[in-house]
């Protein structure tokens, strides 16, 4: 019986992709071997990251003129990744503060370089994305960090920042693959696969060419962009069976008819919550509408005392990981791709019922 699962990350995958890697598993197609035996540079597993990345780039229209890496050390390892391999002779860079994710990104750009936060959300505790026009940019910072979709405050851009000729770095962990995204506009895109995309141990990369050549000397080799590039993310041995897996996801995501088609589900699920929420004054949700995430929606009871039997009971139907990040409490519902309607459903039903009993 597998439960209605709202953990933000490592976090539901569909069902038919675990069931298809359970049936490869001691032997994939005729090659007598798992994917986790197989050599990282045997023609089996090279076919297999090939495809990954061609259903990628088919999903996401990643235009020619980017390299889509492979890697590992997650979204807080790129975090300091991204400042060694983009500094070049700058010393600064523009972070935009929306909540505990730029929050860590700046943290770790500290290390290299001089951040400059050019706008920060911190005035209304991190509930919405500074408008474009308040953004105090410096013209000569390396590049402009965001976070589009902040998994712990669930605050998401609607909107692709326009920050001239520096290059935007996007921080899309917990939203990639949840929407059509206009990779153009952006010169580096990057997430840890454990959200929306994959298991964990795979972090997605994706860069504009132009960029590959501005890495600090001491970028170590397995973090430098312009390496791993020349070496098809092959450097080091990749995450290959997280790699195999959200291959299987890329799939899954094409075989429903790609992003615009999974972004139409995304705004049902979202909207079945929020209009749940919005309706009620049991329970609470924070942000600005204009910028709440459709895959992480943190709530609250307005009568914190019932916090431990809403997730008893929830736990009892089912229905687990709703508890919020412990530094902001009360609940989160993270809906990623993987997550079906009818647990949307569930939950809604089961908080209407709870509301009835206790409100
Ligand atoms: C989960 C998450 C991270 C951290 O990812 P790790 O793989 O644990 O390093 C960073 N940014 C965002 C937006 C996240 O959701």
């Amino acid at each position: 019986m597998r439960a209605i699962n709202f953990s933000a990350g490592p976090a539901v995958l569909p069902e038919s992709v675990l069931q298809q890697a359970a049936a490869e598993m001691l032997d994939w197609r005729g090659s007598g071997m798992s994917v986790m035996e197989m050599s990282h540079r045997g023609k089996e597993f090279i076919a297999i990251a090939a495809k990954a990345e061609a259903d990628l780039r088919t999903l996401l229209a990643i235009p020619a003129n980017y390299k889509v890496l492979f890697l590992q050390g997650g979204a807080i390892g790129e975090m300091a990744i991204v400042p060694l391999n983009l500094l070049g002779a700058r010393k600064g860079a523009d972070y935009i503060h929306t909540g505990e994710w730029s929050k860590k990104a700046i943290k770790e750009a500290k290390k290299y370089c001089t951040p400059n936060v050019a706008a920060s959300g911190e005035d209304r505790n991190f509930t919405y994305v500074p408008a474009r026009a308040t953004w105090k940019l410096d013209p000569n910072a390396a590049y402009v960090h965001v976070c589009t979709n902040e998994t712990i405050g669930g605050v998401e851009y609607d909107w692709v920042p326009d920050v001239g000729d520096v290059p935007l770095v996007a921080d899309m962990s917990s939203h990639i693959l949840s929407r059509p995204v206009d990779v153009a506009r952006y010169g580096v895109i990057y997430g840890g696969a454990q959200k929306n995309a994959g298991p964990a141990g795979l972090t997605l990369v994706i860069v504009r060419d132009d960029l590959l050549d501005r890495a600090l000397p001491i970028c170590p080799s397995a973090f430098h962009w312009k390496e791993q590039a020349e070496a098809e993310s092959m450097l080091n041995t990749p995450p290959t069976y997280a790699i195999y897996i959200a291959g299987l996801v890329f799939e899954w995501l094409l075989a429903q008819g790609g992003l615009a088609e999974v972004e139409k589900k995304n705004i049902a699920k979202a909207a079945l919550l929020y209009d749940y929420l919005d309706q009620s004054s049991f329970y609470v949700n924070p942000v600005a509408k204009a910028d709440r995430s459709r895959m992480n929606i943190p709530f609250k009871l307005r009568d914190e005392s019932l916090d431990e039997a809403f997730l008893r009971r929830a736990k009892e139907q089912g229905m687990v990981q709703l508890k919020g990040h412990r530094s902001v409490g009360g609940m989160r519902a993270s809906i990623y791709n993987a997550m079906p309607i009818e647990g949307v459903q569930r939950l809604v039903e089961y908080m209407r019922e709870f509301e009835r009993r206790h409100g």
